[in-house]
């Protein structure tokens, strides 16, 4: 599997592409991460870092926890990926940063304990 996956952010600044298929898809719904993004929960999509090249512009991060940064477009302010040390040679991408996202289908969840309880994801 060669596919390529190009994403982004909203305002265009930040672009980057993919290649090959990804370490994984999950949903996260720690606290973090809602913070971050605004939404209730998260879809990450786990690249390499060898897998990704930027296209346009670069991420902006910061630390938002010992051990994690978080990415984002400096100029519209986009959510786009995490990074944990615990993980070093892979991103995790927010999935609506993907032009494809529809394609990046996650597979299971991670921080259920965290989930907001009104929230239900249908799985399959
Ligand atoms: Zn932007
Ligand atoms: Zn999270």
């Amino acid at each position: 599997m060669n596919d390529t996956f190009d994403g982004g952010c909203l305002c265009g600044e930040v672009r980057f592409r993919a290649v090959g298929a990804p370490n994984w898809i999950l949903w996260c719904h720690c606290q973090s991460c809602r913070r971050h993004s605004g939404a209730p929960a998260s879809v990450f999509v786990a690249f390499e870092h060898k897998a990704v090249s930027m296209t346009k512009g670069k991420i902006t991060k910061f630390n938002s926890s010992p051990g994690v940064r978080r990415g984002f477009c400096a100029r519209c302010g986009s959510t786009l990926t995490c990074e944990n040390e615990r993980f070093p040679n892979e991103a995790h991408y927010h999935v609506g940063a993907f032009d494809r996202a529809a394609e990046l289908k996650p597979t299971g969840h991670i921080f259920s304990e965290e989930r907001l309880p009104w929230l239900h994801v249908q799985d399959g």
